[in-house]
């Protein structure tokens, strides 16, 4: 054996690239056991919406963890956890009544897929098959691979994952909607869409008057409207959720990354009150039969908490504004570059496509985070596509330098 016991994710170890040990976080940037500053241009991977390190979360973490650490959540609770349940509540949707925990994004989708699939069969119709958005991604669990794209990184999984009904991507909205309306017509039990925008499957955006007519679609037909938020929440398109600025309302609600301001895992899957009735009896054999042994951990749940609390009383909303704005100012002037295509922004998030793709396994995305990575940047481009999405606190002088190092690679 050579090298580190540590396998890392969605990394090649024979290839021998450098991989740098992280030390320290705040803010925007995080600091290399060398002494380098690095901007955070990505949140950690699409987690840290407020910042690394923020005092009000680090503050609930480590009173929590003082307090009560962990315990059951199966026939026991704690007040974090209620506390969260209701401030959740509060601020989304009237009609998402439920709240299910759970810890990872992944998780959250595979409990919304049973949910589904639970509530269709309690009703004693025989609904099973699942329909999803061309190019989507939901999480690496097999459930969750199973409602994505197919391709390089699942190939090997092919044979255990499900088959489901592809919708095609709405670059023509009226194939979409046809699909769609087919796919009910032929009997489905849920439809999974990740709202606005295709995070992995390239930062692939659509309007928001798509969204509420494929969400009207699966009403239509009774289909189970299962939005993963999972990226798109807690503020990244501009607001709390994408579904919003759509007026949609799901059936099914998955939540993670942002829920802890990008701290600590947790996640959550909220439901309507038929999806909750549909399990809710006299009869054991149709309670919802899931758990993890950290369902709702505490110390996860009072840092969410923290999350809500700054969401109410600190301006969220005017920092996501104010960085959707500076993002949508630099890239206009760097998508004037002529290898710059398809330049386009949703709330903090801007995303172009550098001329000359050869796909996600070239040799080109790893060069440029190494060359990002040089010039003091966390970037990590998807195949072709460039994509910033940075922590809501970032500075002026941080997006220059990232963008300045986004003008370079576009050489
Ligand atoms: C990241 C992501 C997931 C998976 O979340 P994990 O916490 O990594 O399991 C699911 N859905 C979407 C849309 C995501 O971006």
């Amino acid at each position: 054996m050579t090298g580190s016991p540590i396998w890392h994710p969605f990394t090649q170890h024979g290839l021998g690239e450098p991989i740098p040990r992280v030390v320290r976080g705040d803010g925007a940037a995080i600091w290399t056991d060398d002494g380098r500053r690095i901007i955070d241009a990505i949140s950690s991977w699409w987690v840290t919406t407020h910042g690394h390190g923020h005092p009000r979360i680090a503050a609930a973490i480590a009173a929590q963890a003082a307090t009560l650490d962990q315990i059951i959540f199966a026939g026991w609770t704690h007040e974090p956890a209620e506390t969260l349940a209701a401030g959740l509540c509060a601020m989304l949707p009237d009609a998402l009544t439920r709240v299910f925990f759970s810890d990872s994004g992944s998780t959250s989708v595979e409990v919304a897929l049973k949910m589904a699939l639970g509530y269709w069969q309690h009703r004693g119709e025989a609904r099973h098959r699942i329909l999803v958005l061309e190019h989507g991604y939901h999480g690496d669990t097999i459930g969750a691979m199973s409602v994505g794209a197919r391709g390089v990184f699942n190939r090997a999984y092919a044979p255990l994952l499900f088959d489901v009904g592809t919708i095609p991507f709405p670059d023509n909205p009226q194939t979409t909607y046809d699909a769609l309306d087919a796919a009910c017509r032929a009997g489905a039990a849920a439809f999974i869409v990740e709202p606005l925008v295709l995070g992995a499957g390239g930062m692939r955006m659509y309007p928001p008057a798509v969204l509420a007519e494929m969400r009207r679609i699966c009403a239509v037909h009774g289909v189970l409207f299962i939005a993963d938020e999972v990226m798109t929440a807690w503020g990244r398109t501009g607001t709390l959720t994408a579904c919003e600025q759509a007026d949609v309302v799901p059936d099914i609600l998955c939540l993670s990354k942002g829920l802890t301001g990008g701290a600590i895992p947790l996640a959550v899957t909220m439901a309507t009150e038929p999806v909750y009735a549909a399990h809710y009896g006299p009869d054991r054999a149709t309670m919802f039969f899931h758990s993890s042994s950290y369902t709702a951990n505490p110390v996860a749940c009072a840092a969410a908490n923290a999350n809500l609390a700054i969401w109410r009383d600190e301006p969220v909303r005017e920092r996501i504004a104010t960085l959707s704005d500076r993002q949508r100012t630099r890239l206009a002037a760097l998508s004037r570059h002529p290898r710059v295509t398809n330049a386009r922004t949703l709330g903090t998030i801007a995303a172009f496509e550098l001329d000359g793709d050869d796909g996600y396994l070239s040799q080109r995305a790893p060069m440029l985070t190494a060359r990002f990575r040089d010039a003091g940047v966390l970037l990590r481009p998807l195949g072709s596509t460039l994509y910033v999405m940075p922590p809501y606190c970032i500075g002026e002088d941080d997006l220059d330098t990232i963008y300045a190092a986004l003008a370079e690679a576009c050489g």
